[in-house]
């Protein structure tokens, strides 16, 4: 019932307007019949109208705004959901960027025996016991 309430809005202030607009014009032939005087009746109306214009005009910005904020957090919640998306790729490269880079030479030796990488200061290969 409450969904899509600024469409809702805008639908009310269109209909609202053409029902307030033939009232504004019954009430003025009333108004002329009542006052005889065809000058009276046309104030009337033009009275009516405006205010029925005015009222529809603010119903219809407020259903405006509605419509369009809604759209906003439809298409907030795409970007947001589309960057989560992209989250894990994103670190993922991170990750692949630091394996590929190359190690530096003072971070120790890589053992001939078993290519295992050793500390600097050790002596003995971790991996395979060979001697330096
Ligand atoms: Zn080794």
């Amino acid at each position: 019932m409450f969904e899509n309430i600024g469409g809702k809005l805008k639908t009310f202030a269109k209909v609202s307007f053409w029902v307030g607009m033939v009232f504004a014009v019954l009430l003025g032939i009333v108004e002329a019949a009542q006052s005889k005087s065809f000058l009276l009746g046309v104030l009337e109306t033009a009275l009516w109208a405006l205010g029925i214009w005015l009222e529809a005009l603010v119903v219809y910005a407020v259903g405006d705004i509605a419509e369009k904020s809604a759209e906003n957090n439809k298409l907030l919640t795409k970007m947001a959901a589309s960057q989560l998306e992209q989250e894990p790729k994103r670190v993922s490269r991170l990750d692949a960027l630091s394996k590929d880079e190359p190690a530096r030479p003072t971070d120790g030796w890589i053992c001939e025996q078993c290519g295992m990488r050793n500390s600097s200061g050790a002596r003995f290969c971790k991996g395979c016991g060979n001697y330096k």
